[in-house]
């Protein structure tokens, strides 16, 4: 055995949520262990205590010092600040939005620091990339000798019928480098890069005719990703006449008020459908723009309906969203944590899938 095949990554995870980016490590298989999790909201740290049997250090991640930072003796960082300087709800302030300057403050850290992280990964939203938190982010890491590669990838893309298209930054400090360096890039002149199993797709690759239609084709139903325990009882009630009285799922119908009211703006989804859309931290609050909502009458009888108020169109349920975040079976939420707040944590959490991908890709060919 070689000297020091058997130690673990020491991995540090800020802006931890209910976990997300832990999953995504234990799915890639690393041999790594979360030293520290960072996060200030309470419910987000009950969460992750709950799956993970441990309580994020909770607080402003602005605090921390380079001193405290040194202290956990971590070779990886992950890092998932929030997401809304970036959008376009959150009127793209960019680094000028208070809720940047964390995340900033973080990387100004690292040439303090006595022992530097030798990888980084990011996740935000699309629109980062032109911010210039991201300018100012990669121009950081270019001087303390990081290497860089950045993707936007949807779970679309590894055959979960779920658009979410991400922006990612792997960075790995010199020596260290990428296995497929020819992507060693930024973002900008050749615009996003994308990446599969395989193949590196530019982001003209994926302008080509029939790219995404291909790839939705390829997709799993989405009715793989339902709460099979709950739609059996609602099938057998609903065969007694007495749906959706007495059903699991009867807070999820939309009541037909809303129906009415925002029919044209909604995107509905059938179990057969192999594409739904991204589901943000107001789901279920507002039904324009924040997922999809799914009809739950029989497939075949679709193309008869007449009315939006005939396809009992439902939310999916919390779960449901975990499932198709591949969020592992045995995630549970606490019971204090409310349905609004638990679509809230999740619509602010990322796609495992996605991410183990691209964690497993980040740690390829590294040993301790
Ligand atoms: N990846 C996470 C979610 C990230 S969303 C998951 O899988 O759930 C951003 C998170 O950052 C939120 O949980 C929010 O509470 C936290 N956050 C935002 N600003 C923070 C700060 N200054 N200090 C600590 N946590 C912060």
């Amino acid at each position: 055995m070689e000297m020091g095949e058997d130690k673990l990554w020491r991995v540090l995870e800020f802006y931890s949520g209910i976990g997300g980016m832990r999953y995504s490590l234990m799915k890639a298989g690393v041999n790594a262990e979360v030293v520290e999790a960072f996060d200030i909201n309470d419910t987000a740290n009950d969460v992750y205590e709950q799956n993970f049997g441990h309580r994020p250090h909770q607080g402003n991640i602005q605090t921390l010092s380079a001193a405290d930072l040194d202290s956990y003796d971590a070779e990886v960082w992950l890092l998932s600040p929030p997401c809304q300087p970036y959008t376009r709800q959150g009127l793209q302030k960019g680094s000028g939005d208070a809720r940047a300057s964390s995340f900033l403050k973080i990387l100004q850290l690292i040439p303090q620091t006595s022992r530097p992280p030798l990888m980084l990964f990011v996740e935000n939203v699309v629109g980062f990339e032109t911010s210039d938190t991201h300018e100012k982010m990669i121009s950081m890491l270019r001087e303390i000798s990081f290497n860089t590669q950045e993707f936007i990838l949807s779970p679309l893309q590894f055959g979960v019928p779920y658009s979410r298209p991400r922006y990612f930054c792997l960075a790995k400090r010199k020596p260290l480098s990428f296995r497929k360096a020819q992507v060693n890039s930024y973002l900008g002149a050749p615009g996003p890069v994308l990446w599969s199993d395989e193949n590196v797709v530019t982001s003209q690759g994926v302008e080509l005719n029939g790219y995404w239609d291909k790839l939705i084709e390829s997709c799993r139903p989405i009715e793989d990703f339902l709460d099979l325990k709950n739609c059996v009882s609602d099938a057998e009630e609903s065969k007694e006449g007495k749906r959706p009285f007495n059903n699991p799922l009867k807070q999820y119908y939309v009541p037909s008020a809303l129906i009415e009211r925002w029919g044209s703006a909604m995107d509905i989804v059938f179990p057969e459908s192999r594409r739904c859309c991204c589901f943000t931290k107001s789901y279920f609050r507002y039904v324009k723009g924040t997922g999809s909502l799914l009809a739950t009458v029989p497939g075949m009888v679709k193309d008869r309906i007449s009315s939006l108020q005939d396809l009992s169109l439902r939310y999916f349920t919390p779960r449901e969203v975990a499932n198709l975040h591949s969020f592992p079976e045995d995630f549970k939420f606490p019971p204090h944590v409310s349905l609004r707040q638990r679509y809230a944590l999740l619509g602010n959490s990322l796609s495992v899938g996605v991410v183990a991908q691209l964690l497993c890709y980040l740690f390829a060919d590294e040993t301790l």
